[in-house]
């Protein structure tokens, strides 16, 4: 709390009377504080595989880079870890972008069955391929109704959403899981839940996954190419659209992760004239 005093007095000098104005800093206090903690939290995020880079370019500098055996290991690893950063990068910026609210959202309206079926066609093709490269093998599941769903959404945007928690589903589930899709909605909101059988969330990092850099596991993110961004852009984007996201789990059973957002059920009146 902020106390200033000050005495009200009358020219000839005389005090008539006194004004006392309290501020409550908490929330300021409390904004600056973040804002210090996220800082720091960037520095530490790119002073890592800088140093990491810088050591592998050293050993390369004193001779490695004559190795075969070690020189494009050495170099695939610093390849991967710059992009990793540029990835990061652009994130932070699009994150930044949409705390200054300098991102419009181009509203559309769409039928959100198809849309989510389009998105989901995408993995399909996905999949197929993997099993060509005898990559990770996955199945995805639809349960996704056949009524039409109209929802008004930046439709760029909520793909960005789904396909960073398809990602997310596909990179922490085991060989052979299956990845369930399905939508459901009430009166007002339509809720999109995308279930995986990977190794699942410890219930006390459930609220944190959305927090900015926040991974369960730091190491097995940075090896997977994480950046520990994607679920608090999902959020903010969700949130922009006046939605919920959030996640359940069941650690080493799997996760699940739901998208819910504004949905008026069409009324008689609404339906078009045919005519
Ligand atoms: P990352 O780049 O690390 O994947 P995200 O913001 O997408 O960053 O996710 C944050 C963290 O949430 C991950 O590092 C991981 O610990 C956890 N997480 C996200 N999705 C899943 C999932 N489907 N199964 C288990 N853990 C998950």
């Amino acid at each position: 709390l902020h106390a200033s005093f000050s005495l009200i007095k009358r020219v000839t000098g005389f005090v008539s009377g006194s004004v006392c104005v309290l501020h409550d800093i908490t929330e300021q206090q409390k904004n600056e504080n973040s804002q210090k903690q996220f800082v720091s939290n960037v520095s530490h995020e790119l002073r890592t595989p800088l140093t990491s880079m810088h050591a592998y370019i050293e050993t390369l500098n004193e001779g490695a880079w004559k190795d075969p055996n070690v020189a494009p290991k050495f170099l695939q690893v610093t390849q991967e870890e710059t992009e990793r950063m540029i990835r990061m990068i652009s994130e932070l910026l699009s994150l930044s972008r949409m705390d200054r609210g300098a991102v419009k959202i181009n509203f559309e309206w769409v039928n959100f069955n198809d849309f989510v079926a389009h998105i989901l066609d995408r993995f399909d093709m996905i999949v197929k391929n993997n099993q060509k490269e005898g990559k990770k093998k996955y199945t995805i599941k639809r349960q996704l109704g056949t009524q039409a769903l109209w929802v008004e959404i930046d439709t760029d945007k909520i793909a960005q959403v789904i396909d960073n928690i398809m990602n997310n589903a596909i990179k922490y589930s085991p060989n052979g899981g299956v990845i369930t899709a399905s939508l459901t909605h009430d009166d007002h909101r339509i809720i999109l839940s995308i279930a995986d059988q990977g190794l699942g969330i410890p219930r006390e990092d459930l609220s944190k996954i959305f927090d900015r850099f926040y991974r369960v596991d730091k190491a097995r993110s940075r090896a997977q190419g994480g950046t520990g961004l994607g679920l608090a852009i999902a959020k903010e984007i969700v949130e922009q659209h006046r939605g919920q996201i959030w996640a359940t789990s069941s650690e080493n059973r799997g996760s699940t992760f739901y998208i819910a957002l504004p949905y008026e059920p069409m009324s008689e009146g609404d339906e078009w004239d045919e005519a």
